[in-house]
């Protein structure tokens, strides 16, 4: 550990490199223009009759598309260029590790809060959900909603010190380089209980399908830049989004880093309990990934393998 935490805090950087990439109109634009896209895309959708799930998966595929070529075009760093075995095994672990448990999850405990939630409004008066509120305002709620289950899990994942319960979460840091699919390797274990924790305080709440929907664009559209290999610069929304200059750092090899920025969509959390890193100074960014003496293969199955055999 003491290696790695060498190699990251060093400032030590190959002669004639800039410090970081030169930034850009397309630093500050391309977030928001793709975001407001993707959103304005799904509120057509469903406005033309098609399908929450299907908008999703357009939206995802879209999004994942335009930043693979603008990851192509102005890389943020070069030496973060995904290999094979990344893009087989994040592929994979987006269709099953991320699919698969949250189908079960809606399959197991959707109907049964939603009923919680309608029975409270009926028989006891208690509305949980301002569904008067204008729809963007609805959305914003519900990403904070959502931030709430997901930052305790995360956090919990990180700190609680526990190495059986760290391991499932390792898998997700296990990524060596930022780029577009990366937010997607999570092991599935891992998301029984960040999606379980989000989704379940949404259900419990009665938040409408149409404002999940959003919600649900913006998330994914929101990972893929998130991890993504792009000199994106947020300014002050790196005081409300846990946007892809905060990520970086969660994502560093050493735990003095990396044990910061839990927020997933939302930031909010890691600023009011302290937990929020982002240093002022432009300064190299952070080597990623797991200490270099953890072993795994990278591959889609050594990814699932990783929390039963690494000794770490
Ligand atoms: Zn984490
Ligand atoms: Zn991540």
């Amino acid at each position: 550990v003491k290696e790695s935490t060498k190699e990251v805090a060093g400032g030590e950087r190959p002669p004639g490199r800039r410090e970081m990439p030169r930034s850009g109109a397309f630093s500050y634009l391309a977030y928001p223009l793709l975001m407001a896209a993707a959103l304005a895309g799904a509120w057509l959708a469903r406005r033309a009759g098609i399908s929450d799930v299907l908008t999703v998966v357009a939206s995802t595929f879209l999004v994942g598309a335009a930043v693979f070529l603008l990851e192509r075009l102005a890389p943020f760093r070069a030496d973060w260029g995904a290999t094979r075995e990344d893009l087989q095994a994040d592929a994979l672990h987006g269709l099953v590790s991320n699919g698969v448990p949250s189908t079960i999850l809606e399959m197991l405990l959707k109907g049964s809060l939603l009923q919680v939630a309608f029975w409270m409004r009926s028989d006891r008066g208690i509305d949980l959900w301002p569904d008067s509120l204008p729809l963007f305002a609805q959305v914003g709620l519900a990403l904070l909603a959502a931030e709430v289950g997901f930052y305790a899990v995360h956090r919990t994942f990180h700190e609680a010190n526990v190495a059986w319960l760290w391991r499932w979460h390792a898998v997700h840091h296990s990524a060596r380089r930022m780029y577009f699919l990366a937010g997607s390797r999570t092991h599935p274990v891992q998301v029984l209980f960040s999606f379980g924790s989000t989704v379940a305080i949404l259900w419990f709440l009665g938040v409408p399908d149409e404002v999940i929907l959003y919600k649900t664009v913006f998330h994914t559209a929101h990972g893929i830049f998130q991890h993504s290999n792009l000199d994106i610069r947020l300014g002050f929304l790196n005081w409300i989004l846990a946007g892809p200059e905060l990520h970086r750092w969660h994502h560093a090899v050493s735990p003095e880093q990396s044990n910061h920025n839990y927020g997933n969509n939302l930031i909010v959390i890691d600023v009011v309990l302290g937990t929020r890193f982002l240093p002022d100074e432009p300064v190299t960014p952070p080597a990623v990934g797991l200490p270099p003496d953890v072993a795994y293969e990278n591959t889609f199955v050594g990814h699932l393998l990783l929390p039963l055999t690494s000794r770490r």
